[in-house]
């Protein structure tokens, strides 16, 4: 019954979310593998749909509804409700009627929080140390000493996780304190509706009554024009009311094309701080700490020794991935029931470690092989034909064949525009001379190790 879906949704969203965005919903039917709801504004069944359809459809399978799909609609019911919460700015809250028709503070049209992204959960590291402390800083709800923060960094790098943290701390801290997070994709898409809904001065009226806004990706509204526009006139109402904002995007202001000069340099007036690349201590304090979270889900969990070191080394492109490959590795080894080795680690995350290798140049190999022999890296690509010069020549051809997706005439170019025909020749040397000399052998494995490294 759908009391019961309820009740195991109510567990894995949350209870916040729950009371916004489950509750409302009417439940009308089952069929066809469709089911329908009832919710009663179309921004409900939107979000609804893009954001818990598969919690929803997922639920319902558990408890045994053959169930393919579910569908939305504004209910037919209750009329929609002609405002949200308008409060001009400077109106002060205890005038505003209390009757049944006053709705609650804490309705606010935001993203979903997290609850796991807390500061309690975040590892802190060098490259992420200054964002840390910036974000703690807004969270203590205290006066703003920067406006805007800016959070900036590469894919997966914790810049949500940290704004989500800002706003579980403020919600703990200071609960009075009105705190929107949205990503900047949701802020247009609020944007759009409230225009074609004729209900923008609701929407103005609700993102300027905020305390603290987070925008997150703000890069998505670049090339947006309207979109841009009114966050501008958003970002400046609450700056000139001293309210705090919290924006991140993936590069710094100044990078990010096509976005209006006013809002760039409106941008770069508080705090920029870039969360830097991972380095390897932070990911192995992640994948630590990480590990200690998941003994409650795996009881019998074994990990071998330098396991955790071996992901924190092999895996760097980003947060997401290495815990990606965390939590598949734990399942397995539970599934197949065998201790987490290197082994097993290997055969298991072959296509994450593939994907994660470190890309070689053919530069660097150059540069690594002449040192190596002491000869000049100008002779790499030069033309003396000297055995001590042309050996070291075509074990860096050899490694560049190896290392790199480079095709054979393509390293012939970075090799003073050889000879495809000539680089073979290259290669098959080495590969020759390698079944005899062992000396050679220990080289080409030591400038491999050495360049993957
Ligand atoms: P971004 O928004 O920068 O793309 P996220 O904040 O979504 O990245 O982080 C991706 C994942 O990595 C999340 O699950 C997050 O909890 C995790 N993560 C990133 N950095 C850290 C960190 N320093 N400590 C713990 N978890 C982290
Ligand atoms: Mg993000």
């Amino acid at each position: 019954s759908w009391g019961r879906v309820c009740n195991e949704l109510l567990k894995s969203v949350g209870k916040s979310n729950f009371t916004t965005w489950i509750a409302p919903l009417r439940m009308t039917g089952v069929e066809d593998g469709i089911a329908a709801f009832e919710a009663p504004t179309k921004f409900m069944c939107d979000w609804v749909s893009r954001n818990f359809a598969d919690a929803i459809l997922r639920e319902m399978r558990h408890a045994g509804v053959a169930v393919e799909r579910v569908d939305f609609r504004v209910s037919q019911l209750r009329p929609i409700p002609a405002r949200e919460v308008v409060r001009p700015a400077s109106s002060a809250a205890p005038s505003r009627p209390q009757g049944p028709d006053a709705r609650s503070d804490d309705e606010l049209p935001g993203a979903p929080l997290d609850a796991r992204f807390t500061f309690d959960s975040f590892v802190v590291g060098k490259p992420n140390e200054l964002a840390h402390a910036a974000a703690r800083r807004v969270a203590e709800g205290g006066p703003v000493t920067f406006n805007p923060l800016f959070l900036y960094g590469g894919v997966g790098l914790g810049k949500t996780h940290l704004m989500h943290a800002i706003a579980n701390e403020l919600h703990k801290r200071r609960p009075e304190m009105r705190v929107l997070y949205l990503s900047a994709e949701q802020f247009m898409y609020r944007f759009v509706q409230a225009l074609r809904e004729r209900q923008i001065m609701d929407f103005k009226g609700l993102f300027r009554s905020v305390d603290v806004l987070m925008v997150d990706d703000v890069q998505f509204i670049a090339g947006k024009d309207s979109t841009q526009e009114e966050f501008f006139h958003t970002f400046n109402a609450l700056v000139d009311q001293g309210k705090q904002i919290v924006i991140s995007a993936d590069r710094a202001p100044g990078e990010i094309k096509d976005l209006e000069d006013r809002i760039k340099s409106r941008l770069q007036c508080g705090l920029v701080v870039d969360l830097h690349p991972t380095d390897y201590e932070l990911r192995l304090g992640i994948l630590q700490t990480k590990t200690e979270a998941y003994r409650g889900q795996y009881p019998g969990l074994k990990i071998a020794d330098g396991v955790l070191e071996f992901l924190a080394h092999r895996i760097t492109t980003n947060v997401r991935v290495l815990e990606g490959a965390l939590t598949r590795l734990f399942a397995f080894a539970s599934l197949v029931g065998r201790e987490i080795t290197l082994d097993l680690a290997q055969e298991c995350l072959t296509d994450i470690l593939r994907a994660s290798e470190r890309k070689v140049t053919i530069e660097e190999i150059q540069r690594k092989v002449a040192e190596h022999y002491n000869v000049r890296l100008s002779d790499m690509i030069g033309p003396k034909r000297l055995r001590t010069i042309a050996r070291p020549r075509q074990v860096a051809m050899y490694l560049s064949k190896q290392l790199t997706t480079r095709s054979l005439p393509e390293i012939g170019r970075r090799f003073g525009g050889r000879d495809h025909t000539t680089i073979m020749h290259g290669i098959r040397k080495v590969e020759e001379l390698m079944t005899a000399d062992s000396q050679l052998t220990e080289d080409v494995e030591m400038l491999r190790r050495l360049l993957e490294s």
